[in-house]
């Protein structure tokens, strides 16, 4: 990689974690590495945080929450802009850091520090919906309900958009009165340490707390302490019904997951081709080199426009630049971390052993510059039947299989015949088709004519094992209050 470019040097020296408004290592005094996926190189290392600094980051949480919930919502609110305020000024070092620390994109990656902006700023005007109703019980009574926070709450977050999970979604919790322990992902844990310096800064001390580290030992001491009953947790199936399970042996607990996704993107013979072609590329996430919950790396194309739509498709993909995340004209960067690197080529040799058709990609691309770090082209397998592997699993990787169908009934079942259900996108120009169809796609989030983008105020989150709870909108922040009924009688 050339030294020279601007943007090189990691723009954090120190990252530390934050715990009672100090900027601190971990008690043990351990640190890991975090590993630059384009080259293999050493980034960084972050404190590795343990269950004593979990320990001590719910004291400082406990001790300031009620202080915090005791403000006004316009002065949480006003505070909420301040922080969005620091994050936006310190903008370029955030997605720097980002994006040598997770290999994606540049031009992508600046979208995730503006939503990170704009999300809080959201939640920051939302605090007079903390309201609860009256309700008419008995005659001539007084029945009404108000929200509490839970106190203190947990977040734990992955790899794939680690600024916006970690700053947005204080949002919602901080807004409706609660304090919070976060933990980033072990993958890439850079960027949270910045946003530990703007916190400290911005924040009264112990209302946000940040401990990097591992799932198994900081992660698992959040979602195992007996007094903190609100867990938000971001990441895949097997770890959210792991903590689901931990949860369930120290307390009774409110967990929201938002988890995986396999996500059908079906094409009908009449959708406008010039766009969908394009939409297809975008939704599959190939510029988050497909690492991205709500991909649609499941591609229906109906066969009176299968051949044309692929050829298309296969030529656009292979032309795809894969190089540099920090270089504005890179279409893909290197995958995330060297684990989820073999599960995405295991992935490939899967598709071509169960019979899939490889139209696109399918190895490490070409040239000294890829000779070392996570790369893999951009692939898209056809043929997918859906009783193989790839057709029904999730990659989380920049892998796109591709079915043909000609049976509305039968494309629905397969569509609805995965274990997840978060994204779906429909492309036709018949209304009454395109809102039939999507009644019928068994997922929470779905796009006609569309694909990828999230809206304001919009709530995401999947139906079946893609989760449970929704983000975003208002839903959010009242998931983090607790309704209590008052009855006064006259
Ligand atoms: P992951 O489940 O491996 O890890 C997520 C987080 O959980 C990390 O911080 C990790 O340290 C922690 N963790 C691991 N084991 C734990 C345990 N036993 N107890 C407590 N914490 C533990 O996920 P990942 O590989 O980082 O992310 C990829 C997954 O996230 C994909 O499945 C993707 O679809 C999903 N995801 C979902 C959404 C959504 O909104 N639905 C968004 C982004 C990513």
């Amino acid at each position: 990689m050339d030294e020279s470019k601007p943007g090189r040097n990691l723009p954090i020296d120190n990252p530390l974690m934050l715990i009672d408004g100090e900027l601190v290592e971990s008690e043990s005094k351990r640190r890991f590495v975090s590993i630059n996926p384009a080259n293999e190189e050493e980034l960084g290392t972050v404190p590795e945080g343990s269950a004593k600094d979990v320990e001590r980051a719910y004291e400082a949480a406990a001790a300031a929450q009620p202080e915090w919930a005791a403000l006004s919502p316009a002065q949480r609110g006003a505070t909420l802009r301040k922080l969005a305020d620091a994050l936006h000024a310190q903008r370029e070092r955030i997605l720097v850091t980002e994006v040598m620390d997770t290999g994606n994109t540049i031009a992508k990656m600046r979208g995730d520090v503006g939503a990170a902006v704009s999300q809080l700023t959201y939640f920051s005007g939302l605090g007079y919906e903390l309201k609860g109703d009256t309700i008419p019980a008995t005659p001539g009574n007084l029945h009404l309900t108000v929200r509490e926070p839970y106190g203190v709450v947990g977040r734990i977050i992955p790899f794939n958009h680690p600024i916006m999970f970690a700053a947005a979604k204080l949002g919602p919790a901080l807004m409706a009165g609660n304090t919070v322990i976060e933990k980033p992902s072990e993958q890439s844990p850079l960027s949270a340490s910045i946003l530990a310096e703007i916190c400290a800064e911005v924040l009264p001390p112990g209302v946000v707390n940040i401990i990097t580290g591992f799932g198994k030992e900081a992660g698992d001491a959040i979602v195992r302490h007996p007094k903190i009953k609100r867990i938000a947790f971001i990441g895949s199936v097997p770890t959210g019904m792991a903590i689901q399970r931990s949860a369930a042996e120290v307390a009774v607990k409110n967990l929201t997951l938002e988890l995986g996704g396999k996500n059908p993107m079906i094409v009908f013979p009449d959708a406008d081709m010039e766009k969908a072609v394009p939409a297809a590329i975008a939704g599959m996430n190939f510029a988050w080199q497909g690492q991205s919950c709500g991909s649609t790396s499941r591609l229906f194309l109906h066969a009176d426009i299968h051949d044309s739509f692929l050829g298309d498709l296969a030529a656009r993909v292979s032309a795809m630049r894969v190089g540099d995340p920090l270089d504005e004209d890179s279409d893909m960067g290197p995958i995330n971390n060297k684990g989820q690197f073999e599960k995405v080529l295991h992935y490939i040799e899967i598709g071509k052993e169960d019979g899939g058709r490889l139209v696109a990609g399918g190895k490490r691309p070409q040239g000294k510059q890829f000779e070392k770090g996570y790369w893999i082209e951009p692939t898209v397998f056809a043929d997918m039947t859906p009783d193989m592997r790839l057709a029904k699993e999730e990659v989380f990787g920049p892998v796109l299989s591709v079915f043909k169908w000609d049976d509305l009934d039968e494309v629905l079942a397969v569509a609805n015949s995965v274990e997840y259900g978060l994204t779906g996108a429909i492309w036709t120009r018949d209304i009454s088709t395109a809102i039939a169809t999507a009644r019928r796609l068994q997922s929470g989030y779905i796009w006609i004519n569309g694909v990828g983008a999230h809206y304001p105020a919009m709530s995401f989150g999947g139906f079946r094992n893609s989760g449970t709870g929704r983000e975003e909108g208002i839903d959010e922040m009242l998931s983090y209050t607790e309704e209590k009924a008052i009855h006064i009688m006259m």
